[in-house]
């Protein structure tokens, strides 16, 4: 049975390469009739921001992705937060010791100092505490065993770590990938349990993956530098046989390309990149989430599928469901994605369009309860019906269109300048004139043929007044069909308007 998990830290809000993730995840599980996963990895004390971990819950609830075990959703691996399962990793870690794979290292901060200084000193790219220098520091490895027995009786601080072999190439075979090689060298003996008792990431994400029966490991290119290490421990924990396939997914770039997407230039850019609104604990500080923003949850996966993935024709439109279907790693991209706002945007349009016009009527209506305006449902639905080709997010059916059930009370001065002449008030006049006796169904094709024929009676072009008498109308120089607008208006109040425009 396919088992992926998302297994986030709670160090801030959750953004949407991690939200990218989770998702990736759930149609992998959900495509191949498997389990996904949800692991909070609150080992790191000092990076925990409180309220992060409902953000992640909130977002999953938001996009409809529910994990099928949880901290919330327990299953038969739990507990599911690394903070309630510290008593399960230290045996691993003396496992690991017994081995020979791993040792205490009794060295201060001071003299890991010292060691950086030396090693800079002698012009050394990057320090390490590995097979070279862990020679000359304080560890079980080099202190003689009776002298580790007492600091370690005594109660002296130590941590636990990995004794990285020397000259070994270590491989794995991602899915996106390929095989990746590494050169041991390049690693470092890193930290597993730290001097308070509590594991590092490193083991606690491989202890747990292989307790709780992970069989694919996706998450997101930053943690590739960490796979040939992860590799090491599954080979001397005894797990190799089970090691989870790994597949790391490509960066988001910047919409230029150039370098990792930052909330610096969603800042500089002004688009969210955050799935909710998220209130920084320290700082107090909001960030705009996309829902707020106006995004549809619908539309917003099917963006963040298509961050890294794309179904190899030119479908775009995927629901959750068509999404699962179509989905496999094979078509994730190795390169990095640049995110693309208006892209977000070109698929909320899609899913706001395909709404009916019942569903639409709702948002409205909400919006004008808002400002104490009630109206039909009739009339909202012909509202939204002429507006929702023009919208991008639910807010923009009553932003764009107030005119409709609200007089003008001034015009666009730049459109009067340009457009306000005789010719107008002279088509207006006759305009309102005919509207004052007319006593048919008031439809767009009447209207049609009355403006028409005002202007034609008078030997005047429609097209040179037309914006202007959208002015007169609406306020504003532009919008959606003007005879569908007129009809909305209604005959009676547009007559009020026009006379209020000649005055
Ligand atoms: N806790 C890690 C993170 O915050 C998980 C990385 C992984 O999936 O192994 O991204």
């Amino acid at each position: 049975e396919v088992r992926v998990r998302f297994a986030p830290s709670p160090t801030g809000a959750l953004h949407i390469g991690g939200v990218r993730t989770a998702l990736y995840n759930y149609l992998f599980a959900k495509k191949h009739g498997g389990k996904f996963l949800l692991r909070i990895e609150d080992t790191d004390q000092t990076r925990f921001v409180p309220g992060a971990e409902d953000y992640i819950r909130e977002t999953l609830d938001w996009v409809g992705i529910q994990p099928d075990e949880s901290p919330w959703n327990q299953g038969e691996n739990g507990p599911y937060r690394q903070s309630e399962r510290k008593n399960i990793y230290m045996e691993y870690a003396w496992d690991l010791i017994e081995k020979g794979y791993a040792y205490y290292a009794f060295d201060t901060p001071d003299e890991l100092d010292a060691m950086r200084q030396r090693l800079t000193a002698a012009r050394v790219v990057s320090p390490q505490y590995n097979a070279i220098t862990r020679t000359q520091m304080k560890n079980s490895l080099t202190l003689p065993e009776d002298e580790v027995k007492e600091r370690l009786a005594s109660g002296e601080p130590y941590v636990i770590r990995l004794k990285v072999p020397r000259k070994e190439e270590i491989r794995l075979n991602d899915m996106i990938r390929g095989w990746v090689m590494v050169h041991s060298n390049t690693l470092d003996d890193k930290v597993l349990m730290k001097s308070d008792g509590i594991p590092t990431y490193h083991l606690a994400n491989i202890v747990d993956d292989h307790l709780m029966g992970i069989t694919h490991v996706i998450r997101g290119e930053e943690w590739l530098p960490s796979a040939p290490l992860h590799v090491l421990l599954y080979r001397y924990l005894g797990w190799e046989d089970s090691m989870p396939q790994f597949a790391h997914l490509p960066l988001l770039l910047k919409p230029d390309g150039n370098g990792k997407l930052s909330k610096r230039d969603a800042e500089k850019h002004g688009f969210p990149i955050f799935p909710l609104n998220w209130e920084d604990p320290k700082t107090g500080e909001i960030s705009e989430g996309f829902k707020e923003q106006g995004y549809l949850p619908e539309a917003f996966i099917n963006f963040l599928a298509f961050l890294g993935w794309n179904p190899g024709d030119h479908r775009e439109i995927f629901n959750l469901d068509e999404l699962i279907e179509a989905f496999s790693v094979e078509r994730i991209g190795k390169s990095g994605t640049k995110f693309d706002i208006n892209k977000a945007k070109w698929f909320n349009e899609q899913y706001l369009k395909a709404k009916s016009n019942h569903d639409l009527a709702q948002y409205l209506m909400e919006d004008l309860k808002k400002e104490g305006i009630d109206i039909l449902q009739a009339k909202a639905e012909k509202i939204v019906n002429i507006m929702k080709e023009r919208a991008t997010f639910p807010g923009d059916l009553w932003n764009e269109g107030r005119f409709l059930l609200i007089a003008p009370t001034g015009f666009d001065q730049k459109i009067v300048s340009k457009k306000w002449n005789e010719d107008v008030v002279t088509v207006l006049t006759t305009f309102k004139e005919k509207l004052e006796h007319f006593k048919g169904e008031f439809t767009p094709d009447a209207a049609k043929s009355m403006l028409s024929e005002s202007a034609e009676s008078n030997e005047i072009k429609l097209g040179k007044v037309m914006q202007a008498v959208r002015l007169a109308a609406t306020g504003v120089g532009a919008g959606p069909d003007l005879m569908e607008i007129f009809v909305i208006i209604g005959k009676d109040e547009l007559i009020k308007r026009i006379d209020f425009a000649l005055n």
